[in-house]
C-alpha cells in the first residue's frame, strides 16, 4: 500500500532526520576501522613480542636481571597490606626476609605455543616445582590463563630453587608467589595497583569529516566512536555532518604510577549539528546500570533499533496490498524482508519478553517479542533460535535471538519482520519509534546533582572553543 502522499512526505522528512539503518551501518563501519586499528596494533604488540622472545632465548646469564630493585617490588605484599598505594621503598621486614636468600632475576616472554611446563623447563625448573607453585590454589592458577606476550619473572638461586615468581596478571593487578622462609612452600598473593581517574576533555569544529575534526583536536579514535554512538540516535554522522559542526567531549583518563594507562569512558559530550546542540551526561544508577541521558533526563536511545539485521537488503517492503511470491495471490505484506545469507544473526529491536517462539505456519520458525504493554515486534522464517530463547525470556535491546534462514513459505534466506503499535501492523521503517524511557524519577535529583558540573564544563568549553575559531 502506497501512504497518502501528505503522510510520505511527513515519514520522509523523520527517516530523514533520523535514519537508523544507515547509521547502524555507519556504526559498522565504525567497528570495522577501530577493528583494523586494534588488528594493527596487535600486529605491532606481536613483532615487538617476538623481539623480546628473540632476546629470551639468549643464556640466562645475558637476560639475568639483578638489581635491589625487583627484589623490594618482589617483596612488598610480603609486609604490606593490598590496596594501599605504596612507594618502591625499601621495607625492613620484606627486605630481611627475601634478600639474603634471593637469586638472580630473569624474565620469560610467553610465546606462541608455549605453556606453563615448556616455560618452566626453560627456566630450569622442575616439574615438581611446577607441581607446587600450582597446587596453592585460586590466586596461582592466574598462571594458567598466561597468553604469547605475557611477561613471567622469576627468582632462580644458583642451585635451581625458585625463589619467587611474579606475573602482572593485567595491567592492575599482579600476582606475586614467593618461597617461605626456610624453603617451606609457597605462598601467592596479589598486589592491585592504584589506578587514577583524571578528566580530560577535546573540543573541535569540522571541517571536512568527524573522524579528522576528531583527529585534529587530539580525540583518539575509540572515543571517536563512542562520541558518534552517544548521539548516532539522532544525527547520521554519514549524511548529516556539515562544516562548521562542532563538538565537546569530556572524558575519563587512567593512570597507573603517574603513567596515563588509557582513556575511560565519556562523562559528557555536546555536539552541534547545523545549528542545533545536542548534550549527552553518562550516568549510572545505584544499581550500576550507566546510560547517556540529555540534561532534562531523557534517554539518548530509541526504544527501538530501526533494523534488526546488519548488513542486509531490503527485498520487499510494508505493502498490504501485494501479490504473494510463493502463492502468487494477493496477500498482504505486513512487515518488511530483509535478504541476508543464512545463519546472520537477527537482533532484537527493543527490551521486551519473548511471548511466542516456535513454528508459525508459513512464517516458520518465528519468535514474537512483546515491549511493555503497546509494542510487539515478531522475526520470521528464522533458521534456528539463539541459545536460551524460551517463552517467558527477556531480551535486551541488540540482543541476538536467532538466525536468518527459510522456513516457512519463503523463496530465499531472508528475515520478514514485522512491528505492531496496539495489535495493529505498522511499517516497521516508517513508524515513529518512541524514545527509550527515561531516566526514573527516583534518579532525578541524584542526576541533576552530578550532571549541573559537567553541563557547566561543556557550555564553558563551547565558549571557549567558539572564542578560538572565531
Ligand atoms: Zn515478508
Amino acid at each position: 500500500m502506497k501512504h497518502s502522499p501528505i503522510i510520505g512526505r511527513d515519514y520522509k522528512a523523520r527517516i530523514a532526520a533520523s535514519s537508523p539503518n544507515k547509521k547502524r551501518k555507519y556504526h559498522y563501519l565504525f567497528m570495522l576501522a577501530g577493528g583494523l586499528i586494534s588488528l594493527g596494533v596487535a600486529a605491532l604488540l606481536m613483532i615487538s613480542n617476538d623481539a623480546e622472545a628473540i632476546r629470551n632465548d639468549l643464556p640466562a646469564e645475558q637476560t639475568s636481571i639483578q638489581t635491589a630493585a625487583p627484589v623490594a617490588h618482589i617483596s612488598k605484599p610480603l609486609a604490606l597490606p593490598q590496596n594501599r598505594p605504596t612507594a618502591h621503598t625499601s621495607n625492613p621486614q620484606s627486605i630481611a626476609i627475601a634478600a639474603p636468600t634471593m637469586g638472580k632475576w630473569r624474565e620469560i616472554t610467553v610465546k606462541k605455543g608455549d605453556n606453563l611446563s615448556l616455560i618452566f623447563n626453560r627456566a630450569g625448573l622442575s616439574p615438581q616445582q611446577l607441581h607446587q607453585v600450582l597446587s596453592l590454589g585460586k590466586k596461582a592458577r592466574a598462571l594458567t590463563r598466561i597468553y604469547p606476550g605475557d611477561k613471567l619473572r622469576f627468582n632462580i638461586t644458583d642451585d635451581k630453587q625458585l625463589r619467587a615468581l611474579s606475573y602482572d596478571i593485567d595491567q592492575t593487578e599482579t600476582l606475586h608467589i614467593t618461597q617461605r622462609s626456610g624453603n617451606k612452600g609457597y605462598t601467592a598473593t596479589t598486589e592491585k595497583h592504584q589506578i587514577d581517574t583524571r578528566t580530560a576533555n577535546r573540543s573541535g569544529v569540522i571541517t571536512s569529516s568527524l573522524f579528522l575534526g576528531a583527529q585534529k583536536a587530539g580525540l583518539s579514535d575509540n572515543l571517536t566512536m563512542e562520541l558518534a554512538g552517544i548521539f548516532g540516535w539522532d544525527i547520521d554522522f554519514a549524511l548529516d555532518i556539515r562544516k562548521g559542526d562542532s563538538f565537546t567531549v569530556v572524558y575519563e583518563e587512567l593512570y597507573l604510577e603517574g603513567k596515563k594507562l588509557r582513556n575511560g569512558k565519556i562523562l559528557a559530550a555536546e555536539f552541534t549539528n547545523r545549528g542545533k546542540s545536542y548534550q549527552a551526561v553518562r550516568y549510572t544508577n545505584s544499581k550500576g546500570d550507566s546510560d547517556y541521558y540529555s540534561p532534562d533526563g531523557k534517554s539518548m536511545r530509541k526504544a527501538f533499533l530501526r533494523t534488526p539485521v546488519e548488513f542486509s537488503r531490503i527485498s520487499s517492503r510494508f505493502n498490504l496490498k501485494r501479490k504473494h511470491p510463493v502463492l502468487n495471490k494477493i496477500r498482504a505484506h505486513k512487515g518488511v524482508d530483509y535478504a541476508a545469507p543464512t545463519g546472520t544473526p537477527i537482533r532484537a529491536t527493543g527490551d521486551g519478553k519473548i511471548v511466542h517462539r516456535g513454528r508459525k505456519g508459513g512464517y516458520g520458525k518465528t519468535i514474537i517479542i512483546q515491549h511493555g504493554s503497546r509494542y510487539s515486534t515478531l522475526y520470521a522464517h528464522m533458521n534456528n533460535y539463539a541459545r536460551g530463547m524460551r517463552n517467558g525470556k527477556r531480551v535486551k535491546q541488540g540482543q541476538i535471538i536467532g538466525y536468518v534462514g527459510s522456513t516457512g513459505l519463503a523463496t530465499g534466506p531472508h528475515l520478514h519482520y514485522e512491528f505492531r503499535l496496539n495489535g495493529a501492523v505498522r511499517n516497521p521503517l516508517t513508524v515513529k519509534l518512541p524514545d527509550a524511557g527515561p531516566l526514573p524519577k527516583k534518579y532525578r535529583a541524584d542526576f541533576n546533582k552530578k550532571s549541573r558540573p559537567f553541563l557547566a564544563q561543556l557550555n564553558a568549553l563551547k565558549r571557549n572553543t567558539l572564542a578560538l575559531n572565531n
